[in-house]
């Protein structure tokens, strides 16, 4: 029995979380009476925020403030050298992987130095940059489970996943994919040696480093989960499943334990933060049954996602909320906004590596309203400015969140959009702007950032997903 394991960045927060994920693998190395011989793979990504930090750095390198990116490097090292000081002190590898993390952000340093003498940041050089988070978590991790007397090996993703030049969101070659896949990891697996890979990143064919898009690690494990033909992907998050609501925010919400792959890749595109959209793709293909499971709470059986769910379980409609966004308005400031403006926009604004989630143009305002994630909102009224230098007005709201009301056909006869409209009238919520899907199961709004834990637990209670057992 073949596992593909993926632990996201929560899970490998500090040592600590290190350690919990370390002791995961090791209990799951072992044979037990249902599973004699069990072999994994395990794919990791970078500690929480490594990514957007480098990306952070990228872009303050190329604005050349070079304190800050410099600081940027400083707290890489210091966050990644904590766990190795915590979990490899009486390691005889302390040292080796000491330095490698030292030297690998030493190159860091430099690569953010040539991108401050270019001045220009290409979503290629963003690639570069990016890919260094997922290398340090796996050669860490590797390093700790070899404490632990587990026989891992950290490999890089850019050695085994092919991929088109598609910088910053590359689609996976699968046949030569799945060539290097079975010529490498095949025989290592079959040795008894457990492979610690990078999530997020891979490469082209002439090795030029491509990244899969942010939270791209969960769409590694399914392609390698594809291309090793596995038997299962697990991916370790957080939280206990897909939930129908954030855990965080509604204590008591449920976990939907059995979903079919369409209705899970449904959740993922509305921002169900546990799964990306594209993992479903390469499992679909291969019926590789896919669990959401949470390695703070390893023992509950979270989701599991295949193609038949059992007959059993309740289909309930889910509320996804994400925060830490920000709306942009472009608009002319007379009546000569066109679509060909907008089309321009959205163009320039996937250029630049903007990840756009909604966007809306009303009849009368002559401009557009897109929502982004805050991390991008200087990023992307730069990319803007540089495009519609005169005659344009832009602005900037932040701290907004959206939440998207996500239900199943046959749910209630009226379906899901007037229940979540009534609800949010109730409450009082301002709602800034709306997206609403064209099969009228699922709609999202754009809202204040402050409104949002009070919104999501009044729609969960007026959607009736309380105590439903
Ligand atoms: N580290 C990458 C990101 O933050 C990929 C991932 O976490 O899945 O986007
Ligand atoms: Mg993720």
């Amino acid at each position: 029995m073949l596992i593909v394991h993926k632990f996201g960045g929560t899970s490998l927060g500090d040592a600590e979380c290190f350690a919990n994920v370390a002791e995961i693998i090791a209990e799951h190395s072992h044979p037990t009476d249902e599973t004699p011989s069990r072999a994994n793979v395990v794919v990791v990504s970078a500690m929480s925020g490594v990514t957007s930090q480098l990306i952070a750095g990228a872009r303050a390198a190329t604005d050349c403030r070079h304190t800050l990116y410099r600081k940027i490097k400083d707290d890489l090292t210091s966050r990644h050298l904590d766990v190795v000081k915590a979990l490899l002190n009486r390691s005889p590898e302390r040292f080796d992987i000491g330095s490698l993390v030292e030297n690998r952000l030493y190159d860091l340093e430099r690569l953010y130095r040539s991108m401050a003498v270019l001045g220009e940041l290409t979503v290629r050089g963003c690639d570069a940059v990016a890919s260094f988070g997922e290398q340090l978590s796996a050669n860490i991790l590797a390093a700790v489970l070899r404490e632990r007397a587990v026989p891992a090996q950290a490999i890089s993703a850019a050695e085994l996943i092919v991929t088109d030049d598609n910088f910053g969101d590359a689609t996976p070659l699968m046949d030569q994919t799945r060539q290097r896949l079975q010529e490498r990891i095949v025989p290592l697996v079959k040795g008894g040696e457990l492979p610690v890979i990078t999530g997020y990143i891979a490469a082209t064919e002439r090795g030029v480093p491509t990244t899969l898009g942010r939270g791209g690690s969960d769409y590694t494990a399914a392609i390698l989960s594809a291309g090793l033909d596995a038997d299962e992907v697990w991916i370790w998050s957080d939280v206990d499943g897909i939930l129908t609501a954030d855990p965080n925010i509604v204590p008591h919400a449920r976990t939907l334990a059995g979903l079919s792959y369409t209705e899970a890749a449904n959740l993922a595109c509305f921002g169900a933060e546990v799964l990306h959209p594209k993992a479903i793709r390469p499992v679909i293909k291969n019926g590789i049954p896919l669990r959401i499971l949470n390695s703070f709470n390893p023992t509950h059986p979270g989701t599991l996602i295949n193609e038949t769910p059992g007959p059993g379980r309740q289909l309930l409609p889910a509320i996804i909320s994400t925060t830490g966004l920000a709306m942009i308005a472009i608009g002319s400031r007379d009546d000569t906004w066109t679509l060909q403006m907008a089309a321009r926009a959205l163009r320039q604004l996937s250029a630049a590596g903007v990840d756009v989630l909604m966007f809306s143009q009303s009849f009368s305002e002559h401009g557009l309203n897109l929502v982004v994630h805050e991390r991008d909102q200087l990023h992307c009224l730069n990319a803007l400015g540089r495009e519609f230098s005169d005659g344009c007005s832009l602005g900037a709201t932040d701290k907004v969140a959206t939440v998207s009301v996500v239900g199943v056909p046959g749910w209630n006869k009226t379906g899901i959009v007037p229940h979540a409209f009534a609800a949010l009238g109730k409450h009082g919520t301002r709602v800034i702007a709306v997206a609403q899907a064209a099969t009228e199961h699922s709609v999202s709004f754009c809202i204040p950032h402050h409104q949002v834990a009070d919104t999501v637990r009044f729609l969960h209670r007026e959607l009736g997903l309380e105590g439903v057992e």
